[in-house]
């Protein structure tokens, strides 16, 4: 799966970052986070109730929340059986999960009816 976190790091100094098609990763609010000094929300070691409250409420502040859910539900469901890892997008992978299972019995249904 692509590491948006990891495309976030890219400065805007770097002369590529200007010429990368996903510009909204310039914006993200968890672009310029220090993991070494605050650990890691987004990839909290537990899945229990509240574990990934503090990324939530990073995520629920971003401007650009919509593109980086969209970016990782597209990457997911590239592959059959792709792994989810953290959050992206405001979403756990569950959520993910269960949002993907959702689009697909909405398409089923629209081609049955058609
Ligand atoms: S929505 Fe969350 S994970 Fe996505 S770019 Fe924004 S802060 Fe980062």
């Amino acid at each position: 799966m692509t590491n948006l976190r990891a495309q976030t790091m890219t400065r805007p100094t770097n002369p590529l970052a200007s010429r990368e098609p996903e510009d909204w990763r310039l914006d993200a609010k968890c672009r310029d986070w220090d993991h070494e000094l605050q650990g890691d929300p987004w990839h909290p070691d537990s899945d229990l109730p509240g574990a990934y409250d503090d990324a939530r409420k990073i995520c629920a502040g971003c401007p650009v929340l919509a593109a980086c859910l969209r970016a990782a539900v597209d990457a997911e469901s590239s592959s059959y059986g792709a792994l989810r890892f953290g959050m992206y997008g405001g979403t756990t992978p569950a959520e993910r999960s269960a949002a993907l299972r959702k689009e697909q019995r909405e398409r089923a249904a629209r081609r049955a009816a058609a």
